[in-house]
Parts: structure tokens; C-alpha cells; sequence
């Protein structure tokens, strides 16, 4: 019997994709619950998002921040500690029909379970700079609510054009002395109303027909290389900080053919719930998030699918 036959052999409670806040707090619960899940954390992406950024100051319980790498070093110790088994795989695909699913991964392997979790997030857009992704959490960052304290009285920019980016600007007038929205056309996409209250901000400026050639910085960003979209000349801009708000997409691509998905391309669920239109099928954090998308929330989504799981199970038998 290979490996792979024995793993399919044993059927599980419950197995959860993705080992961000969502994930391991799902873990938490569900081992908490004896349900002895087993979480598929992912390969290279293990920790989720919060291990791309440095101080994280707004997960309650954490009076002088934390380090998002620890916090999530910390997640998983609590998982493991009541008995939820971690393995480091990437889930390849799922069988969600019927009432026992197949998980498969990227090794091969086959796993059974009666539950599953989704927890795989979302992925900021990137600029796909090099400088981009070496800066972050030094200066680049793709989220206001959570950085934008760090920007006080500073010169920053925002990269988009559309509802969220001028979310985002509006918000770090707040904090920022002056905010540059860099934007690709001359004109803005975002809805009328929001594109109106930044035009009208004094704080707001506009690099107009821009795009972003290099982010200029050893340790911290100290700047930015405008390219523009008509000639193609460069210029230089003077900010600390900037904010890459050019779209969001859910981590679908192992479900979006099965379950369905809301307009914005999220997991749909029902209500306040974690139950996806699978029975059996659950799913928290991000992927379900077209707006919050913050460590606590997706933590308590992770929570809320442990509770739907225990409930789910408990009813099966
Ligand atoms: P994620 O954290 O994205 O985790 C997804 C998980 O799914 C990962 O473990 C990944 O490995 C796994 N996965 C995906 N596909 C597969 C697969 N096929 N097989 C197995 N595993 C898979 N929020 C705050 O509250 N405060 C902050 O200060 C803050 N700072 C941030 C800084 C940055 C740079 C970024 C990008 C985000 C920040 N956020 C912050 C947002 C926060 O990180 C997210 O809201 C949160 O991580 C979402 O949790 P999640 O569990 O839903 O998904």
C-alpha cells in the first residue's frame, strides 16, 4: 500500500487550508474541540500575510505591537499546543462532493475528512518592482488602516485610481502632511463621489498620467521614480512612504469551479456564518473578505468556522 493509500484511508473531522490568522485560529478551536484537525499551512506562503510586514500594532492583546512573524510563530504554537498537526504542503486540489472530501496535494498525497476549511486569503496587487517587495513594511505598504500611523506628518503617495485607492489617500490625510496620488491616466476610476472629496482635499495632490519606475531606498523608501505614460520621462518624487492600491485578489483557484463566489470574487457564505454552498465546506478570513481584510477579523472568521464545523459534525452523527 503506498503512502498516499494509506493517508486516504483514515477519515478525518477536519482539515483547513491556509495557515494565517484565519487558518490557525480555526486550528485553535477545532483542536480545542478534540477534533484533531490537520492544517495544510503551505509551502513557501506558511504564516500567511502577516509575515510580509514588520510592527503590527493593532491585534489586540499587544500593548507595544508585535512583529508579524512572531505573531504568527505564536498562533502556531497555540495550535499545535492542543494537538492540531501542521504540515507544510501546498493543497493542489479538492474533491468537495459528498460527504467525505479529498484533499490533494502538491506531493501527491491523498487526505479524507468530513469538514473542510478554506482559510487561503488574499493577495494584494503588486507593482512587481524589485525594490517593491524589498521595502516592505519599510516604507512600502498595501494597507492604510494598518500603517498609516507610522506616517505622521510625512510626505507620502498612493498608487490607484480607483474607490480603494482614494480610500486609502483620504484616510492618510489623517496622519501624512501631503499625499500624491500616482495614477496611470488623467483621469480617475473610482465613483464620483469618493474621486470628488480627494480632488477636493487639500492635503491631496495628483502625479497624473504616472507610473511608478523604481522605489529609491536602502533601508527605508526615500522616494520614488515616476515614468510617464505619454513620453515615457522620468522624474523623481520625495515621499517616505507608499501605498500600493491597485486591487486585491482572493485566493479562489482551488474552488472558484464548485463553490460560488459574491461579485466581488469572494468565497459566498451565508449570513454571519462560515458555510460556503457545500455542506461540509467552510470558509474564513480574507477569501471570504471583500472589505475589512485585518489580522482580527480574520482571525474571528477563523473562529466563527471552527464553532460551524463543531456544529456541523456534531449534527452528523
Ligand atoms: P492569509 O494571512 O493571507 O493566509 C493565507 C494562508 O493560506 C497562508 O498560510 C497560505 O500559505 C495559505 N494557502 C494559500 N493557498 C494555499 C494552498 N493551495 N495550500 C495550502 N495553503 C495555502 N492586518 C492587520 O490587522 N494589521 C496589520 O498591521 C497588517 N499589516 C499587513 C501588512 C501587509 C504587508 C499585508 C499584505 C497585510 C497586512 N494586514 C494587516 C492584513 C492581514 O495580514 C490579513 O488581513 C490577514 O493575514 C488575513 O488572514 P487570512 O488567514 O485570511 O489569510
Amino acid at each position: 500500500m503506498s503512502t498516499a493509500d494509506s493517508n486516504a484511508a483514515e477519515v478525518r473531522d477536519v482539515i483547513v487550508v491556509g495557515s494565517g490568522p484565519a487558518g490557525y485560529t480555526t486550528a485553535i478551536y477545532t483542536a480545542r474541540a478534540n477534533l484533531k484537525p490537520l492544517i495544510f499551512a503551505g509551502s513557501v506562503t506558511a504564516g500567511g500575510e502577516l509575515m510580509n510586514t514588520t510592527e503590527v500594532e493593532n491585534f489586540p492583546g499587544f500593548p507595544d505591537g508585535v512583529q508579524g512573524p512572531e505573531l504568527m510563530d505564536k498562533l502556531e504554537q497555540q495550535a499545535a499546543k492542543f494537538g492540531a498537526q501542521i504540515e507544510f504542503e501546498d493543497v493542489a486540489s479538492l474533491d468537495l462532493e459528498g460527504e467525505v472530501k479529498r484533499v490533494v496535494l502538491g506531493n501527491g498525497e491523498e487526505h479524507l475528512a468530513r469538514a473542510v476549511v478554506i482559510a487561503t486569503g488574499s493577495a494584494y496587487r503588486e507593482l512587481g518592482l524589485p525594490n517593491e517587495k524589498r521595502l516592505s513594511g519599510h516604507g512600502v505598504s498595501w494597507c492604510a488602516t494598518c500603517d498609516g500611523f507610522f506616517f505622521k506628518d510625512q510626505d507620502i503617495a498612493v498608487v490607484g485610481g480607483g474607490d480603494s485607492a482614494m480610500e486609502e489617500a483620504l484616510f492618510l490625510t489623517k496622519f501624512a502632511r501631503s499625499v500624491t496620488v500616482v495614477h496611470r491616466r488623467d483621469s480617475l476610476r473610482a465613483s464620483k463621489i469618493m474621486a470628488d472629496r480627494a480632488l477636493a482635499h487639500d492635503k491631496i495632490k495628483f502625479a497624473w498620467n504616472s507610473e511608478i519606475a523604481d522605489v529609491r531606498g536602502d533601508d527605508k523608501v526615500t522616494g520614488l521614480v515616476l515614468r510617464s505614460t505619454v513620453d515615457g520621462s522620468e522624474s523623481e518624487l520625495d515621499v517616505t512612504g507608499v501605498f500600493v492600491a491597485i486591487g486585491n485578489d482572493p485566493r479562489t483557484e482551488l474552488v472558484k469551479d464548485v463553490l460560488d463566489l459574491t461579485p466581488e470574487g469572494t468565497i459566498a457564505v451565508e449570513g454571519r456564518t462560515s458555510r460556503t454552498s457545500i455542506p461540509g465546506v467552510f470558509a474564513a478570513g480574507d477569501v471570504v473578505d471583500p472589505t475589512y481584510r485585518q489580522a482580527i477579523t480574520a482571525a474571528g472568521s477563523g473562529c466563527v468556522a471552527g464553532l460551524d464545523v463543531e456544529h456541523y459534525l456534531a449534527n452528523l452523527e
